[in-house]
């Protein structure tokens, strides 16, 4: 009877301990990917890029957030070294075309190397693969971030040159500002007419197209003629941007795709060292990664990497900060750092990012998991 009662007992303080829920405090990273069921290879990939999100700028938006970030969520963690070939504090343009064509390259390139000759990216290497595309991002469209994966031309400031070369590359849905790149130019082409003879379904600035459907093979929507605002004055669009991306990308989709969200602004808070700008477009972005996450959970089959080009502004946060209520920065320069920052993975592939590498690295882990 005793031991019947002790084997009962030890049962109950079993399935006590199994049922416990995670907690906010759970220390246990979670690196067990296997048992919840992720793919051995990732037929998607999903590359966020936090503009200038460095560790104070993540760690400043964690503070703002009651000391918590979706990105806690993300399985493994590495570090990339960001320096460009011909300087070691990166632009974002060097820093793009590292991640998008594994190259080394000037600061100012937008996908060519150091003799200005294009390089192929990793969007373009998935498009010849037989795969969907997608750019999205809170700036225009031809900004060095989201350029640099559909675009080959020497100068980030060629606006309209970088336009005309992303017509070259087929990407299946782009979200972003720009669209007087395409239709107020100075050689005075349409080049929105361009887009709609090359099968695209071309949303401008004017239309709400957050509830539109998406009806064409090929979809470009301008969020606005110029620059986007600041989350803080209006921009809510990148959430939405996100979510009908992967959801239009992921349709009756047997080749599998390729997906660059930009979080673009966290870098311009930086520049204007102004920390509100920065923590709130850090919020944003962390609120768009949870829902990625949750995709990626589900899915099974897609790998998504969150990292950064560079910090911004040489960022600390200084005595006198107090948790959610404010952050007293200190900024060392009103441009970019040499910084290593950290690229958070999740998914089929994700351990792969543990270690520090070279920001390069990133592109070649991505090939290497495609098969490309
Ligand atoms: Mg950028
Ligand atoms: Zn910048």
């Amino acid at each position: 009877m005793k031991k019947i009662i002790q084997s009962i007992l030890v049962l109950l303080v079993f399935t006590f301990i199994a049922c416990q829920p995670d907690t906010d405090t759970d220390p246990q990273p979670k690196t067990v990917q296997k048992k919840e069921g992720y793919a051995e290879k990732p037929k998607n990939i999903i590359l966020m890029v936090g503009d200038g999100m460095g560790l104070p700028q993540i760690t400043a938006g964690m503070y703002m957030n009651k000391n918590k970030l979706n990105l806690e969520r993300m399985a493994y963690i590495g570090l990339s070294k960001t320096h460009a070939a011909d300087n070691l504090v990166t632009d974002s343009a060097a820093g793009a075309t590292a991640f998008a064509c594994g190259i080394k390259t000037y600061n100012g390139a937008i996908g060519v190397d150091v003799q200005k000759k294009p390089v192929k990216t990793i969007l373009e290497l998935a498009e010849d693969n037989g795969m969907k595309t997608g750019l999205v991002a809170a700036c225009v469209i031809q900004h060095a971030t989201p350029a640099s994966f559909a675009a080959h031309v020497d100068s980030r400031h060629k606006y309209e040159e970088i336009t005309e070369s992303m017509l070259n590359t087929p990407v299946d849905i782009m979200i972003g500002g720009g669209q007087k790149h395409f239709d107020e130019r100075v050689d005075k082409r349409n080049l929105l007419d361009s887009l709609r003879k090359s099968g695209y379904q071309v949303i401008d600035s004017t239309q709400k197209w957050q509830n539109m459907d998406f009806t064409s093979e090929k979809v470009a929507v301008f969020t606005a003629s110029v620059q986007p605002k600041p989350f803080s004055q209006g921009r809510k669009y990148l959430k939405k941007a996100a979510n009908r991306s992967i959801e239009f990308l992921n349709k009756e989709n047997e080749k599998g795709f390729f997906l660059m969200i930009e979080g673009s602004q966290i870098d311009w808070g930086g520049h204007a060292n102004n920390i509100d700008y920065v923590v709130s477009e850090m919020k944003e972005f962390d609120d768009i990664v949870g829902e990625v996450i949750d995709f990626v959970e589900k899915d099974k089959e897609t790998l998504l990497i969150i990292t950064a080009d560079h910090e911004t502004g040489g960022l600390a946060i200084n005595p006198k900060s107090m948790m959610n209520q404010k952050i007293e920065p200190g900024w060392t320069t009103d441009y970019h750092t040499a910084t290593m920052v950290p690229v958070f993975a999740l998914g089929p592939g994700a351990k792969d990012f543990k270690g520090i590498y070279e920001n390069t690295a990133i592109f070649d882990k991505m090939k290497k998991l495609y098969g490309f």
